[in-house]
């Protein structure tokens, strides 16, 4: 299989996580390439209405990437100053950037040590740690693909008055309580990023599900500066010509936005990569399976990630458990070590109240779960370019290395 060099790396190097460009993929891209339109074409919308219908929502809105998606999902919820959001620590700088960006004030929320997810009980434990004990918006991170109980999440969240914004950047093509991830079953919008080291890949992209078409035009505004061509909304009378008509030029701006559009480019190679969703989901459960069979028994200190009920994940990391104390190694010697050997590895991720940005705003909070899954997390390498033998080769480097 034909692998990438990183800088620095061989031939053979395992990235923790890359995308799979095939030769369709190039076609689709070149396709545009050769086209009048690079930008605002027919792929942003072709783009749109297939992510629609993989996840099962009625609309979807395509952007810049996954952080801007987060952004314009906050905004079209009006999170704004004096909003209080509920992030759990254990996830991307982004998640919790969004809604600080926005204005809103975060309160994190602790997770399961088990899983990395905050579950209906971190949600209430940090809803009773919030102003008033009240928050406009939560944030389930469905951290590398898999999800908590989102009925639970749900149901608290609409006992308390609280939005639901699934970060799902990990979790195209999982499922959870039945329904896809991105259908809105649970929440009120679906955050989803297709930068490379994700599911599908756009080189730079991102999106948002949502069933609400009004939400749904909201965002598409909110992405391309806060422009409207509908002449139904126009406010200004010589936005019309003496007929009545709209004039040809006009457009109006009655919220200022962003520019925050993915282009037909990105689109073209997120489309073309959308339709082997399923093939790619399907290898990397296959390559987890064997790494769970295979890491099972190498040593007492290393453990699996635990599974959550009511959920076929769709994985995007394959972290491992390693009580790094115990097994009397450090994280960063051991990731040297393997990296040394073409395995890259990396930890995702860095408990975010911790970073000192927040943690000067808010000062110290105890996250004990968030803590505990930090200490011994380990991504081992995970994408659609690996065979079964790739895994066998990392397994086998890891169980040398913790022998000593
Ligand atoms: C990747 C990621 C993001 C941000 O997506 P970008 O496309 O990189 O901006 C947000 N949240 C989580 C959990 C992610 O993994």
């Amino acid at each position: 299989m034909l692998r990438v060099t990183p800088k620095g790396g061989g031939a053979d190097f395992l990235p923790y996580g890359c995308q799979l460009i095939e030769e369709d993929d190039i076609a689709a891209v070149t396709a545009v390439l050769r086209s009048l339109t690079l930008t605002t074409g027919p792929a942003v919308g072709q783009f749109e209405a297939a992510l629609a219908s993989a996840t099962g929502a009625s609309e979807a809105v395509v952007c810049a990437n996954g952080t801007a998606a987060l952004h314009l999902a906050g905004r079209a919820l009006d999170i704004k100053p004096g909003a209080t959001a509920i992030v759990p620590t254990l996830t991307f700088l982004a998640t919790a950037n969004a809604m600080r960006l926005c204005g809103a004030e975060i309160v994190f929320a602790d997770v399961d040590p088990a899983t990395g997810l905050m579950e209906a009980t971190h949600f209430a434990e940090a809803l009773a740690r919030c102003p008033d004990q009240r928050a406009d918006v939560v944030l389930p991170v469905h951290l590398n693909g898999q999800t908590g109980d989102l009925e639970a999440i749900a149901r608290l969240a609409k006992r308390n008055g609280v939005k639901v914004i699934e970060d799902a950047c990990h979790a195209i093509g999982a499922q959870a309580h039945g329904a896809s991830v991105g259908a809105n079953r649970h929440c009120d919008l679906t955050v989803f990023s297709f930068h490379p080291v994700k599911t599908i890949a756009m080189g730079e992209g991102g999106a948002i599900t949502t069933n609400d078409p009004q939400i749904a035009a909201r965002m598409r505004r909110d992405r391309s500066h806060g422009m409207t061509r509908d002449a139904s909304a126009f406010a200004n009378p010589d936005s019309f010509d003496a007929s009545g008509a709209p004039n040809p030029w006009s457009y109006e701006m009655h919220e200022p936005g962003f520019n925050y559009r993915a282009n037909d480019i990105q689109c073209a190679l997120g489309l073309s990569q959308l339709k082997k969703l399923s093939r790619f989901v399907d290898i990397r459960r296959a390559l987890v399976a064997e790494y769970d069979s295979l890491l099972g028994d190498i040593s007492p200190h290393v453990r699996l990630l635990t599974r959550t009920r009511a959920c076929s994940p769709a994985w995007h990391l394959y972290v491992v458990r390693i009580d790094f104390a115990a097994a009397g190694v450090a994280r960063a010697s051991l990731m040297r070590h393997l990296a040394a050997q073409g395995i890259g590895t990396q930890v995702h991720y860095y408990p975010v109240h911790r970073q000192p940005y927040y943690a000067l705003r808010y000062g110290v909070t105890r996250l004990p779960g968030g803590d505990a899954y930090y200490e011994q997390a380990l991504s081992l390498p995970l994408s659609a370019r690996m065979d079964l033998d790739d895994v066998r080769r990392v397994v086998d480097a890891l169980a040398r290395a913790l022998r000593g």
